[in-house]
């Protein structure tokens, strides 16, 4: 949150009652509230201690400028998103700081259809902040408050519309689920259960102090539910985020895997049912996505990083599925957002149909090798730096939609790309071979570096 900016890449985010505190959440409430003009709002809440708090000066404020709120509660993001559009809500307020730790929160806006607010209404919303144009009701004007509280019901309902519960059932599948002492276990271990899966919850009580792992689901975290996948001989391990919208899954050998692996086969199983569809994904995401594009005919749209920009390109283009390499994944027919239980469902299913653990299907697919890097740069220099990187890459096969991504003849590719929050630039590469991951860096670090001595 800068000078005259509210919204980050995933909605408003800062410390508690340092970054953002109830005052401020009371002002942006009000600014919320003005930007609808008197509608009906749904509110909720993920596991966070500050949780409450937030809910209640945000819902204080929405009422002050008229608009009805429909109190949810504790609820995954992707619940909450549901619910908007299947009780035809207006829009909706979540308060969330998803993957962030436990001292943080955040706010979401989201539209009637379920799918986060667009940039340029986050920017109709920071004028009204920003400019004081809040518009309050009349006292007898008020909104009114009202109570739903079936929205993780009807998640864990619409979620199985879209998979074949009794091929699932059949197969009577051990899953390990951690959910991260958050909002995951309000949906997750239920939908597990009524698809006749073992369950061994392990993280499941709510405790917004976050006490049994960080709740990004990244390889480090998730060290004790790979250990328990096989210290319980479980077929799969799925671990989610804060607010139960991305999933990391474990296989029965208990390797982590990224999320653009199992969004591959995700992907790959949508491509046989519905050929020649698009599929939305960032530049950041693995040449495997494309590959099984072109194996089944899809097509592939890329984007930029961000999981709000994947939702607003596949509400543009009519796109029905997207998916992003940190474990988010949208799947259309149920709703354009991420989802880590309807992305479960998914992964079960085609467990079920083929017959195949996990580590098997993953073991089919094109095999990549990744290596990462970082180089300090100051953000006067940032785009001058990208420029001249550009004048030297001319003729490859790029992508500036992002960074800079350059794919090569023998499959390999770099992504380049500035940090949205700190002084430096990160390297992702990708080939056939971790020695040739790891010289695409170094090459391209270098390159970065001589850039940066010129200036
Ligand atoms: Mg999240």
């Amino acid at each position: 949150m800068g000078a005259n900016k509210l919204f980050g890449t995933n909605g408003i985010r800062g410390l508690t009652n340092k970054e953002l505190t109830p005052e401020m959440a009371v002002k942006i409430g009000s600014a919320i509230g003005t930007f609808f003009k008197k509608k009906n709002l749904l509110l909720g809440h993920d596991a966070r201690t500050s949780g409450p708090m937030f809910a209640k000066a945000v819902t204080a404020s929405l009422v002050a400028t008229g608009c009805n709120v429909y109190f949810a509660g504790m609820a995954p993001t992707p619940a909450l998103q549901y619910a908007i559009k299947n009780h035809c809500i207006d829009g909706g307020v979540i308060i969330t700081a998803s993957h962030n730790p436990p001292e943080y929160n955040g706010i979401k806006v989201i539209w009637k259809d379920g799918i986060e607010i667009s940039h340029e209404q986050e920017i109709e919303i920071e004028k009204i902040y920003f400019e004081g144009k809040q518009v309050f009701a009349e006292w007898n004007k008020l909104g009114a408050t009202h109570e739903l509280p079936t929205v993780n019901d009807e998640y864990v309902e619409a979620i199985k519309k879209h998979v074949d519960v009794s091929e699932i059932a059949r197969k009577k599948i051990h899953v390990v689920v951690d959910t991260a002492n958050s909002v995951g276990s309000l949906a997750a271990p239920r939908l597990l259960r009524e698809l006749n899966c073992k369950v061994t919850t392990i993280n499941a009580n709510i405790d917004g102090t976050f006490p049994g792992r960080m709740p990004e689901p990244r390889p480090e975290n998730l060290t004790e539910l790979a250990r328990i996948v096989r210290a319980v001989d479980a077929d799969l391990g799925v671990a989610f985020d804060g607010d139960a919208d991305r999933a990391i899954f474990v296989d029965e050998k208990g390797e982590i895997h990224w999320g653009d692996k199992t969004f591959a086969l995700i992907e790959k199983e949508f491509l046989i049912r519905n050929p020649n569809e698009k599929i939305v994904t960032p530049v950041s995401s693995s040449t495997l996505v494309k590959d099984v594009a072109d194996a089944y005919s899809g097509e592939i749209v890329w984007t930029k990083v961000g999981s709000v920009t994947v939702s607003q390109t596949m509400k543009a283009i009519k796109a029905k599925l997207g998916g992003e390499e940190n474990g988010g994944v949208f799947y259309g027919p149920h709703q354009a957002v991420r989802d880590g239980s309807m992305t479960t469902a998914l992964i079960l299913e085609i467990m079920a149909k083929a017959g195949k653990t996990l580590s098997q299907l993953i073991a089919e697919q094109p095999q990549y090798f990744i290596e990462k890097g970082k180089i300090e740069c100051p953000e006067d220099k940032k785009d001058k730096v990208l420029q001249k990187l550009l004048g030297q890459v001319q003729g490859l096969n790029i992508s500036t939609i992002d960074g800079v991504k350059i794919w090569f003849e023998d499959k390999s590719s770099i992504l380049i790309r500035p940090s949205g929050t700190e002084p430096i630039y990160r390297l992702y590469a990708e080939a056939k071979s971790p020695e040739k991951a790891r010289k695409l860096v170094e090459e391209y670090s270098l390159k970065l570096e001589k850039i940066l001595k010129t200036l």
